[in-house]
């Protein structure tokens, strides 16, 4: 192999994906660098609350748990309908748990325990104090989740990074990669000239991108809010894009359409930013027929999905006793739904009030006598202890009986992490058009497209991609430049 080249791999970004990469060449003996965009390393990864999916882990033995990583690969498939690519979904299932196990021995430490999530409507996130608990719909519980959030993975990698010596540098956005004859050779970037046997585009995802890139390649973030309104992003303020934009200047073969997360919840677009909290707990969602159409209480993982089968038209119904009771203090957060908050969204047009369930439908337009049928059953089903539609549990709820009623949309509008990228192999090799790999790139984490599908299996779906196929993707390029064979 020729060897003018400053390096042996670039890394672009410095989140999960890229950190992981970087360190599993350098372990192989590569010379590496990694650029990164912003004045601080972590990504969406740091931002994030740190769940990891894995199966077969040491920790699920400790909690005298039985899992299989053949039982993960099922789950995961059949979760997302077999579109994702079977080779790939079972590389990232088989990857994860060593990924996980390397994670523990660098510092990442998860508290020994079985955790709960709490039973309300929506509420994404993780479960507080950490541990493991079920963070999709699997049981045993696969979602490894630290006490601290996502930051401890950086903080642990950025340890093993400085041993290493591989560098870093900050404050650097590549835009612009250098191919060859079909093959990517390093990158430009601020009038430099850097040259590597390969790169790999760990820059994350697309959820504050361009809007064009966002309604391309993610729809439905869009297609659920009332026109004019934009989706809320949460991911770090580095998910850009940039990862589509340089891959498309090699050739690659983009896909992922609605890949990844936009996560459910009420639309209240005058609510004062940092908005937070737990909604009344007895609301029920009803579609744009005034029927309901799953517990409330489903994962935060499978209801953006639920909603989208409903056209995007779901309300969020409750009364006026729900309204009383509403108290942000159970979530732990400063602001959120109180008595006054609600009638401050009446007031700016958020919330829809009525005197009666049949006025509050015909101005949502629902049918009046589906929306009454549904309430009628659902305060019945309080009284008789069972839910007979959805089988949510019905502790702790309260009948929908006092007016006024109020009603607000409830939307996939928080748009947090995205697939949308090269289509990458097992390997974590980009491919072109025609499935080609193109020698000298390499994808992971939001920035490579195949893991991640349109439904997402649990909290833990993401930060594991990053990592692990991170860490892949390191692992190949020491294995082609150096012949590693970890
Ligand atoms: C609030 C929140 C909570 C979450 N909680 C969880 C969770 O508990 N479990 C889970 O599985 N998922 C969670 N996610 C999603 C998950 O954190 C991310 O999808 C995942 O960590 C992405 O990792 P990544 O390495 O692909 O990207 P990132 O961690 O975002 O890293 C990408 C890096 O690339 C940099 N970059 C971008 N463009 C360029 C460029 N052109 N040049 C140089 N650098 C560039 C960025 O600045 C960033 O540092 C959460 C997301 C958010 C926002």
């Amino acid at each position: 192999m020729a060897d003018d080249v400053d390096y042996d791999l670039i890394v672009i970004g410095a989140g999960g994906a890229g950190m992981a990469g970087a360190i599993w060449a350098a372990e192989a003996g590569c010379k590496v660098i990694i650029l990164e965009a912003e004045d601080r390393i972590g990504g969406s990864t740091a931002l994030s609350d740190g769940v990891f999916n894995a199966a077969d882990t040491s920790l699920q033995h400790k909690l005298g748990l039985t899992d299989s990583i053949d039982d993960y690969y099922d789950y995961y498939m059949t979760l997302n309908a077999w579109r994702q690519p079977a080779a790939l979904i079972r590389r990232f299932c088989d990857e994860a748990t060593p990924t996980l196990e390397w994670l523990m021995s660098i510092g990442v430490a998860y508290p020994e325990r079985i955790a709960h999530k709490p039973k309300q409507p929506v509420f994404p996130g993780s479960v507080e104090g950490g541990g493991l608990y079920s963070a999709g719909v699997e049981w045993p519980p696969r979602g490894h989740c630290p006490a601290e959030g996502g930051s401890v993975y950086i903080d642990a990698m950025e340890n093993r990074r400085a041993v290493l010596g591989v560098e870093l540098v900050l404050n650097t956005r590549v835009r612009q990669l250098i191919v060859e004859d079909g093959a990517v050779k390093g990158v430009e970037v601020e009038g430099q000239t850097l040259r590597s046997h390969a790169v790999l585009l760990a820059c994350g995802g697309i959820a504050n991108g361009p809007k064009e890139m966002i309604r391309a390649w993610f729809p439905d973030a869009y297609d659920t809010l009332p026109p004019g309104y934009h989706p809320r992003f949460g991911s770090a303020v580095g998910s850009r894009g940039d990862g589509v934009t340089m891959a498309q200047q090699a050739g690659a073969h983009i896909i992922g359409k609605n890949c990844g997360l936009a996560v459910s919840g009420p639309f209240l677009p005058n609510a004062p930013e940092g908005f937070h909290g737990y909604q009344p707990t007895s609301v029920i969602y009803v579609n744009g027929r005034g029927q309901r159409f799953a517990p409330e209480t489903a994962p935060y993982a499978v209801m953006p999905g639920l909603i989208k089968e409903q056209g995007f038209k779901v309300w969020g119904v409750f009364d006026e006793g729900g309204r009383l009771r509403a108290d942000p203090t159970r979530s732990g957060f400063a602001r959120g739904w109180d008595p006054q908050f609600v009638l401050d969204c009446v007031a700016n047009g958020d919330i829809i009030v009525a005197d009666t369930i049949e006025a509050l439908a015909g101005k949502c337009g629902m049918r009046p006598g589906a929306l009454r049928v549904t309430v009628d059953q659902f305060n019945e089903d309080i009284a008789g202890g069972q839910d007979r539609w959805f089988m949510r549990s019905m502790e702790e709820l309260f009948p929908i009986e006092q007016g006024p009623f109020y009603a607000f949309r409830h939307v996939n509008g928080g748009f947090t992490l995205t697939g949308v990228g090269p289509r990458i192999d097992p390997d974590a090799h980009a491919l072109d058009e025609d499935g080609r790999v193109i020698p000298g790139l390499f994808a992971a984490g939001e920035a490579g497209a195949g893991v991640l599908g349109e439904r997402y299996v649990g909290g833990g779906n993401s930060v594991a991609n990053a990592i692990t196929m991170g860490r892949v993707a390191g692992m190949t390029v020491g294995r082609e430049l150096k012949g590693a064979n970890s």
